[in-house]
């Protein structure tokens, strides 16, 4: 069975692993071509965009491909729903993947936030130290919030354009540890978090670091989703590629 593994989260390399020695599936890994030196799978990659819900659909036809399994970070809205609209077109099966969001703990102290721009401004007025952990492409916004400095981290290191007037970097990839990012947030006197809702493991320790410290987090909440089968985790990616494979061969 031909499946692409729309990837650029840990769920669709662990997927990509799992399905990699499993004769029942011929399975491609697509990524955006985001991280300049990702970490691959063994199994048969592409990198790039598909060219919108067009591009996809052409892809899906002539590669024949007759699953699809969207485990693209909880924040690709776009490639949701182009997966969720060339899948419906093409009549091929489509499954997302979505661990679950993280939720607010006794000691928080959260300010959820719709996006970027009012994470921004839920800094206030007055000039704070802040840890942002965003990504390299959600920092535009910040610019608007100058009098902040910031300590960014991301994977590769964001443009020098992108970034607010006072900024300085930490270059780093996950998973990281609780009692390190407590010494990261007070080597750097930080006064605030600002994150994404992304849910998970590997980034999720600067939270209870922030709760063991009393620092205030600001949380983008988690953009909608395209209607679709939905799954939280690997194993359940696993199972519906069982139901599929089976459908398909007709047992
Ligand atoms: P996005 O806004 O939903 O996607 C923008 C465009 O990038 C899509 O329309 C598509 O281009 C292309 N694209 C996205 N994922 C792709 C994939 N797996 N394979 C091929 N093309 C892909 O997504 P994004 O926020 O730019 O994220 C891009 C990638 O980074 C995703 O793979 C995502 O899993 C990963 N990532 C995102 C975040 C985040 O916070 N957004 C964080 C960590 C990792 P075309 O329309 O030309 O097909």
């Amino acid at each position: 069975m031909r499946l692409l593994i729309l990837g650029g989260s840990t769920e669709a390399s662990a997927l990509a692993r799992e399905v990699a020695g499993d004769a029942r599936f011929a399975p491609t890994l697509s990524l955006a071509g985001r991280t300049q030196a990702p970490v691959l799978p063994p199994i048969p990659a592409r990198v790039g965009g598909f060219g919108g819900v067009a591009g996809l659909v052409a892809y899906l036809r002539a590669e024949r491909i007759a699953a699809v399994v969207n485990a693209t970070h909880p924040f690709a809205a776009r490639m949701s729903a182009n997966a969720a609209e060339a899948c419906a077109e093409t009549g091929t099966s489509l499954l997302r993947v979505l661990r679950p969001a993280w939720t607010k703990q006794p000691g928080d102290d959260w300010r959820t936030v719709a996006d970027m721009a009012a994470a921004a401004e839920a800094l206030g007025a007055a000039p704070r130290r802040v840890f942002l952990t965003v990504g390299r492409q959600d920092l535009a916004p910040f610019a608007a919030a100058p009098q902040h400095r910031y300590v960014i981290r991301s994977v590769d290191p964001p443009p020098p354009e992108s970034l607010p007037p006072q900024a300085s970097i930490i270059s780093a990839r996950g998973p990281f540890d609780e009692a390190a990012e407590a010494a990261l947030l007070r080597d750097h006197a930080i006064d605030v978090i600002v994150t994404k809702n992304a849910g998970g493991g590997a980034t999720g320790a600067k939270l209870a670091a922030a709760r063991m410290l009393g620092l205030p987090v600001v949380i983008v909440a988690r953009p909608p989703l395209p209607p679709g089968e939905r799954v939280p985790d690997v194993a359940g990616a696993r199972a519906w590629l069982d139901r599929v494979h089976a459908a398909l061969r007709g047992v």
